[in-house]
């Protein structure tokens, strides 16, 4: 039977950068909850806080910004937590797949060492074994030839390469809960749903639970449980995604879902929502939607909405939250 508790509980998550009359406010006040084996999509354009919110729950962001909030990860609080106190949750019963690949790769170990080296943390499996299983994910991630790229070194893979062994490493430690970076957008089509069949694969089979970062709704509709849409650094929606994607209550959602092009190739730059953010340097005091918004009223212009709870578990940041017609097929 498998558990629903929540594992990873995101309470009041804010990070911001910079200090005094320049302070960038990059997550604000984000809150969400994930059960084991859960997959929540996270969405949204470019800018609008999604890489930030992954960092400050792996305990990134501290280092560049200032986090407040609570992260509870099987109860104790991350954000609290020593760097030491983190380093064996890191990478461990948490992973990340960078957007940026070189970074969390070492530059001076071969691939080969750095798979087995996390399965000899993660498994019994002997030498040969080790070695066996670490030719066995690069195939999975679509590494050709793979048994002959195991003495390889990082840079000596292409960039798309790259970003499939450091999902292959991700995924070798058979992590309690992936946080996975927009982790297919530098890839082509086939081995995009390779990859992201993998995920899900391991997903069902090890219960991992799953942060997706995506830019692509439809990759939502066929992956995710739960979804939860930013926009300058807020959760402006936030439900399962059999009710948010069949009757979005914002605006801005259904703008995202009328920018996926319905009849061309995926990986089509996505996103045309007229208009552009708002700069998180000057952020308006009402919703930071409302320029953009065919339902704007004075109030909100006036003050910004609050995340309300429409009905259990799903939520939504704004004033006019009537259901939209369904433009997007799942
Ligand atoms: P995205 O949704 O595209 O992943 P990000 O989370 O990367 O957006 O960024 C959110 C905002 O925070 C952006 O305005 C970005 O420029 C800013 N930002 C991110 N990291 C830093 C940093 N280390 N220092 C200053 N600003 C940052
Ligand atoms: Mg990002």
């Amino acid at each position: 039977m498998i558990s629903r508790q929540p594992i990873l509980e995101v309470e009041g998550l804010s990070t911001s950068f910079g200090r005094g009359r320049h302070v960038l406010p990059a997550v604000r006040d984000v809150s969400f909850s994930l059960r084991q084996g859960e997959v929540l999509g996270l969405v949204g354009e470019s800018g609008s806080g999604k890489s930030v919110t992954l960092r400050s729950i792996l305990g990134l962001s501290r280092r560049y910004g200032q986090v407040s909030g609570s992260v509870r990860w099987k109860g104790r609080d991350l954000c609290t937590m020593s760097e030491r106190a983190l380093r064996p949750i890191r990478g461990n019963e948490i992973a990340m797949i960078f957007q940026e690949p070189m970074t969390s790769l070492n530059p001076l170990l071969t691939v080969g060492r750095q798979l087995t080296e996390t399965l000899e943390v993660h498994t019994d499996l002997t030498r040969a074994g080790r070695r066996a299983r670490a030719i066995e994910m690069l195939d999975h991630v679509g590494i050709p030839a793979a048994a002959s790229r195991l003495e390889d070194y990082p840079h000596q893979f292409s960039g798309g390469m790259r970003q499939r062994v450091m999902i292959a490493i991700a995924l070798a430690a058979e992590p309690q809960l992936l946080l996975a970076d927009e982790p297919t957008t530098a890839l082509d089509v086939t081995i995009q749903a390779q990859i992201l069949d993998l995920i899900l694969r391991l997903s069902d089979e090890m219960n991992m639970a799953v942060i997706l970062v995506t830019h692509d709704l439809g990759v939502v509709a066929q992956t995710c449980e739960s979804v939860a849409v930013m926009y300058a650094g807020r959760i402006v929606e936030q439900g399962s995604v059999r009710e948010v994607l069949s009757a979005p209550r914002h605006r801005y959602t259904t703008g995202l879902m009328q920018s996926v092009p319905q009849d061309v190739p995926p990986r089509t730059p996505l996103f045309s929502v007229p208009g552009a953010p708002p700069s998180l340097l000057n952020l308006p005091q009402g919703c930071a939607y409302a320029a953009r918004c065919d339902a704007v009223t004075d109030r909100c212009i006036g003050t910004r909405p609050p995340l309300e709870e429409i009905a259990p578990g799903r939520r939504v940041a704004c004033y006019h939250p009537e259901p939209l017609c369904q433009r997007y097929s799942a």
